[in-house]
């Protein structure tokens, strides 16, 4: 089976969205579910059908931990520079396509163009700092205290993983496990998002022409997720579990890899404050509230969730921030000039509005959007809400879209006590021109990832993960994202 041409051809307007969803991806053979039955893809610009990939069974599933079992040993002995130069391929092939890859993401997702190809970019740049990775993987070597004997530390591959992955970044979040698993010399076994397979097997195509041998990378969707994945946990060959996605199913997945003590990364839910304090440049806070907000429509794990604005900013913070979310252009996510999509489901719609309607319930103002687009798509206006109480659900739950909550705040102490009050803590933003209450600040901050004075923080050189009920490791980053997928062996050696 051939996909290269369509992912040669750079035009949107050439899509056969078929041809990204020929079959499963096990063992470098294309095939279809052993039942024949398949999972339906829906356009959430237009809620149209575009394309029906394979539902995977008990028994596809069994062979994808067949086909990475068997590549293990190859790659496992590929030599590093080789397995480097593969993924190198990776991430110049990625780049060549990127406007292809970004509008079949925008077509399955929905998310704007600009945003997807921000994504296939940072995606990319995961096979890229990895294949830069790959041939620095060093072990330690030194002499026991007692002197008796040295220690030699060697770090090995851990063995076949299985990869989940959620809808938001159908690509990135991908690449982000794949990447360093391959450059450690692990094989794989991907199960993306059933509403965003189409990237996962667009990019397994990519991977093969690249270079990586079969068996190395496979890829199934499957509308049974939970036991699919219980039964690959349950064989003894897997050994690692990277999963991406609600802190809800990392509980229930945590518990499946508990009954076979399975290593574990989990990069889970957040609940991201956003603080903007009296001294700050109120532009660059209001473009960074804008990028933390609304890249993605919100619908990121890293989302701003919170705004909190100090007394004497905040009102000049407000009123900026609804007029720059007035003016954003929603669409479809293909269209060139959208700057805000749709949400993934109408489920996810009905979320945000019973968040927003349970917030303007407890006392909140609407200060622009505020009710569900009517029509075909699953839209949700650029919302701003204020005097958001604590206790709006929208306060301890992800909205996962494009409603900014702001509440207002006296001083420094009452903020870092509002913004540590979640059981997440993957990301947060502080805005300030003083560097030491910055710095402060975010040494008090509960979570993972800080961003000081800007909206973003996501890099594939910097270590991504959480703290709390936000997750269990970290991706990307020197040695932290390839340490995943290592293990450590001790080898005690009288000389
Ligand atoms: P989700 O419902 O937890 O699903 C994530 C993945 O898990 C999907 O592939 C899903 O498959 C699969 N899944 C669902 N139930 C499963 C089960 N019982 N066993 C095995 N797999 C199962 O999350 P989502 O709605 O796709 O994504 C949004 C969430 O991801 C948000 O909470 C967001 O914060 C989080 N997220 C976190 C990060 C991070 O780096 N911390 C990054 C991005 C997103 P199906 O699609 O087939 O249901």
């Amino acid at each position: 089976m051939n996909i290269s041409p369509v992912l040669l051809d750079d035009d949107p307007d050439m899509f056969d969205y078929n041809t990204f969803s020929h079959g499963l991806y096990i063992g470098g053979q294309w095939r279809p579910s052993s039942d024949g039955r398949h999972i339906k893809v829906v356009d959430p610009s237009t809620e149209a059908v575009i394309a029906a990939v394979p539902d995977a069974t008990l028994a596809d599933a069994e062979a994808a931990v067949e086909a990475a079992a068997k590549a293990a040993a190859g790659w496992r002995d590929t030599a590093p520079r080789k397995r480097s130069e593969i993924l190198r391929r990776c991430f110049e092939l990625m780049t060549e396509r990127a406007e292809t890859l970004a509008a079949l993401i925008s077509l399955e997702n929905g998310k704007a163009l600009r945003d997807a190809r921000a994504e296939v970019i940072y995606a990319a740049e995961f096979f890229r700092w990895n294949a830069e990775e790959a041939v620095r993987i060093s072990g330690e070597f030194g002499l026991a205290p007692s002197g008796a004997n040295r220690i030699v530390v060697d770090y090995q591959p851990i063995g076949v993983c299985v990869l989940i992955t959620p809808w938001n970044f159908p690509a990135a979040m991908a690449t982000r496990k794949i990447a360093p698993a391959l450059a450690a010399g692990c094989t794989v076994i991907l199960k993306p998002a059933s509403e965003t397979p189409l990237t996962a097997y667009a990019l397994a195509a990519l991977y093969e022409e690249a270079g990586v041998p079969p068996g190395v990378v496979n890829v199934l969707t499957t509308s049974n997720p939970g036991p699919l994945t219980a039964a690959m946990l349950a064989d003894p060959r897997v050994r690692k579990l990277s999963f991406t996605g609600s802190t809800g199913v990392g509980r229930v997945l945590l518990a499946e890899a508990a009954k076979h003590v399975i290593s574990c990364s989990m990069e889970l839910g957040g609940n991201a404050p956003f603080i903007v304090f009296d001294d700050a440049d109120l532009e660059a806070a209001l473009d960074g509230a804008m990028v933390a907000k609304m890249r993605n429509a919100g619908e990121a794990c890293t989302a701003a969730n919170r705004i909190y604005a100090q007394a004497g900013i905040h009102d000049s913070f407000a009123e900026g921030l609804r007029k720059r979310m007035t003016a954003l252009k929603v669409g479809s996510g293909t269209d060139a000039d959208t700057e805000c999509g749709p949400m993934i489901t109408g489920k996810a719609v009905d979320k945000i509005d019973r968040l927003v309607r349970d917030a303007v319930g407890r006392g909140a103002e609407v200060l622009c959007g505020g009710a569900i687009t009517q029509g075909r798509g699953y839209f949700y206006p650029p919302t701003v809400l204020r005097n958001v109480p604590a206790d709006a659900d929208m306060a301890h739950e992800e909205i996962f879209g494009p409603v900014a909550p702001i509440a207002r705040f006296e001083d420094e102490a009452e903020v870092i006590a509002r913004a540590n009050d979640t059981e997440y803590g993957l990301a947060a933003y502080i805005y300030t021109r003083d560097l030491a209450r910055g710095m402060r600040v975010a040494s008090k901050i509960e979570s993972g990832m800080i961003a000081l004075n800007r909206g973003l923080m996501s890099d594939p050189a910097a270590p991504f993960g959480g703290v709390k009920q936000s997750g269990l490791g970290r991706e990307g980053g020197q040695k932290h994202g390839i340490a995943e997928f290592m293990e450590a062996k001790y080898i005690a050696v009288t000389i």
